[in-house]
């Protein structure tokens, strides 16, 4: 681009927020886009390219809109915003699409709503990406589809930290210490999609404003701020069973010595409040399973602060080029029905399930998005727009859901090694290892 400076050519997707008073410009994609889109944001700016932010109506006004997509909720919320518009129907834009972010894997259900699909690591080829749509050329990368065309593609990794610190919205500097995790916990997408570099084995920084750091069980006393009374980790399982068959090997006697020791180390007041993760409904889990968490955190002898500790729990999602990705989602069990229940209390320890819980039909939801394909526009359209459907209570929505469409592709068990709907995308873990890791979870959760 002979660093020449594009004004107002280039603008990001903001779903809400820009016309408000008293609401910063970016404050919706602060939400949506986090620190991985002003990392790209960051890049452009490095390559000559000025970015604007637009809402869906003045996309219009620029020639290329760039859309940060991270969770399932945010493919469904630009799907609902761009749906209806008449600026953003297939064939009718006046300016190109780009999505890219942790939530592009499975594109179906985009695929004619964006022009270009980024997967993975971008910041090697994103200005180029950028200047040839500028260019009215399409540009080819091993890691980037043109969409509406499916075709195989390469989720794009990064060989080192990004090297600069960024500016976010929220007025913090980001500096990336570390990508992917060195753990290999069967069911996390990010593990199995980035390629590990860099710091510890997870290590979240401190960017959105919240009270502490999310980090592992192995290295929160490294991490934490004794004078803070928020600790965060995840454990994914309530019982010792799950979390060894998913990798994840936290016995029943490390919870315990960890949550003593957080009282006995805390120098807060008036109490400590850890906040665990943990993952439910996962395939085979019993009554006794999940009961299980509650029983072993009964024997915690905290004489330190006095504890009172969250449990956030989201049902198991069988997540795209995962060694879990085979596995039936369960739709059936309503985890909803334990939230705010207190699961254990002991002298100095509370532990109480979070306020709100994913229901059966949010997973249910979550997993056509990721295992759509063709065949799934309806099905998407029933649950973002139908009015009828929205109405329903979660349970409701499922029955809903079930009697008009055949659902078993989105949450069925396949055979290891089948092809899902994504089977176009590589990662820089072979199937092979997929396969035989998928197989070794198999066994162990049959018990064999
Ligand atoms: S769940 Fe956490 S510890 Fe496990 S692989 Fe993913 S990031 Fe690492």
């Amino acid at each position: 681009m002979n660093g020449a400076i594009l004004m107002a050519d280039v603008a990001w997707l903001v779903l809400s927020g820009l016309n408000k008073s008293h609401t910063r410009a970016s404050a919706a994609f602060d939400k949506q886009g986090g620190y991985g889109a002003y990392t790209v944001k960051d890049c452009l700016e490095r390559g000559g390219i000025e970015t604007d932010f637009c809402s869906p109506s003045t996309a219009k006004n620029y020639r290329v809109v760039l859309v940060p997509l991270v969770f399932t909720s945010g493919i469904a919320d630009f799907l609902k915003a761009v749906i209806p518009h008449d600026d953003w129907q297939p064939g009718a834009r006046s300016f190109k699409v780009v999505v890219g972010g942790f939530g592009v894997h499975n594109v179906y259900p985009y695929r004619e709503y964006a022009d270009a699909a980024v997967f993975g690591r971008c910041e090697e080829f994103i200005v180029d990406l950028v200047c040839n749509l500028l260019d009215g050329k399409q540009f080819q990368h091993k890691s980037v589809m043109n969409l509406p065309d499916i075709y195989p593609v390469e989720y794009g990794q990064a060989s080192e930290l990004y090297p600069h610190c960024v500016m976010l919205g929220n007025g913090k500097t980001f500096k990336e210490t570390s990508i992917g995790c060195s753990r290999a916990c069967l069911f996390c997408h990010y593990r199995w999609t980035r390629k590990h570099v860099g710091g510890l084995a997870y290590d979240m920084q401190q960017v959105s404003g919240a009270a502490s750091v999310e980090t592992t069980i192995w290295d929160v006393f490294d991490i934490w701020d004794r004078k803070k009374a928020k600790v965060r980790f995840g454990i994914d399982g309530n019982s010792e069973r799950l979390r060894m068959a998913f990798g994840k090997p936290i016995t029943n006697a490390m919870l315990v010595e960890t949550i003593e020791r957080i009282s006995a180390e805390a120098t807060c007041s008036p109490t400590v409040r850890p906040e665990i993760y943990t993952i439910g409904s996962y395939p085979t889990e019993s009554e006794e399973d999940r009961n299980e968490l509650g029983r072993v955190l009964s024997r915690c002898k905290c004489c330190g602060v006095p504890v009172k500790m969250m449990v956030q729990l989201t049902p198991f999602r069988p997540s795209l080029m995962t060694p879990s990705q085979w596995e039936a989602a369960n739709v059936v069990y309503n985890w909803n029905l334990h939230a705010v229940t207190n699961i254990a209390s002991v002298e100095g320890l509370e532990v109480y399930y979070r306020y709100s819980i994913e229901g059966p039909a949010s997973l249910l939801e979550q997993m056509i998005f990721e295992r759509a394909s063709e065949g799934s526009d309806q099905i998407i359209k029933t649950v973002l727009f139908s009015p009828q459907y929205k109405r329903l209570k979660s349970r409701e929505k499922v029955q809903a859901l079930s009697a008009t469409f055949n659902i078993a592709q989105y949450i069925q068990l396949y055979e290891i090694g089948d092809t899902l709907p994504t089977s176009y995308l590589s990662s820089y873990t072979e199937n092979e290892k997929l396969e035989m890791a998928a197989k070794n979870l198999r066994v162990r959760l049959s018990g064999i």
